[in-house]
């Protein structure tokens, strides 16, 4: 036995139950939200710790993390979630090492990754992130370009186009937040009409998740609420 990881084990006990309480405010199913543990900045030790809780999902924001986790955890199982800004040049890497993106935000992204996943004989599933609150520092697509990559998806057998994720406005106004959960909803809902089904919905955080859940959120990304502060600031 390492590090006393009993703090860990309240955590994760606890942010299941605070999902729970809120599914059942929000009138939802408490089974109908998983929680995407996000390990981001946090070492192979940790995150072994958790697999040990019964996590074996974990949402990293940097493909150079999931190189150099993967090596040490090899022996355990885990489906590694790319959840950052994703470029080019990282898409060989995607196609070994992820089981999911949830970050593809345009068609050159999708074309390179296809390819590299054609090579690798993988087909992976994916999330559209879109763009749902108006600071210039948040990622994702248009909503107004959501009909055209949804379209255009269709082509790349590799890619199994699930859902929609997005990252809330940073703000202490709730209906703020919300308002960008719900506009994930909506499109949802527009796709729906186009023939689309998108069953997922990635949106909530630590600090927002109520809100995404009370708009439907079909999985919340929890990182510091499980793991506990990180040292730097993720980029
Ligand atoms: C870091 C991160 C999270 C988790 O954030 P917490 O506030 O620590 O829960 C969720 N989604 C994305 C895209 C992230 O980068």
């Amino acid at each position: 036995m390492s590090a006393d990881t009993t703090w860990l084990a309240a955590n994760w006990a606890q942010i299941r139950q605070r999902v729970d309480d809120a599914c059942r405010e929000a009138g939802r199913d408490p089974a109908s939200v998983n929680i995407l543990p996000v390990s981001k900045t946090f070492g192979p030790e940790l995150i072994r710790a958790a697999v040990d809780l019964g996590m074996r999902r974990f949402g990293e924001n940097r493909v150079q993390e999931i190189r150099d986790k993967s090596a040490p955890l090899a022996d355990c199982g885990i489906d590694w979630v790319v959840i950052g800004h994703l470029q080019q040049n990282k898409v060989r890497d995607v196609a070994r090492l992820a089981s999911e993106v949830q970050s593809l935000d345009r068609l050159e992204l999708a074309e390179a990754l296809d390819r590299r996943l054609q090579q690798e004989g993988r087909a992976i599933d994916v999330l559209v992130q879109v763009k749902t609150s108006p600071e210039p520092s948040k990622y994702g697509l248009a909503p107004e370009h959501l009909p055209t990559l949804l379209d255009r998806l269709r082509d790349y057998q590799t890619l199994r186009v699930r859902g929609l994720m997005t990252v809330a406005t940073h703000s202490d106004e709730a209906a703020e937040v919300r308002r960008c959960f719900r506009l994930l909803r909506e499109l949802r809902a527009q796709a729906a009409t186009q023939g689309h089904d998108l069953p997922r919905l990635s949106m909530g955080m630590s600090g927002d998740f109520p809100q995404a859940i009370l708009e439907g959120a079909s999985e919340v990304r929890i990182g510091s609420a499980i793991f506990g502060r990180r040292a730097t600031p993720a980029p």
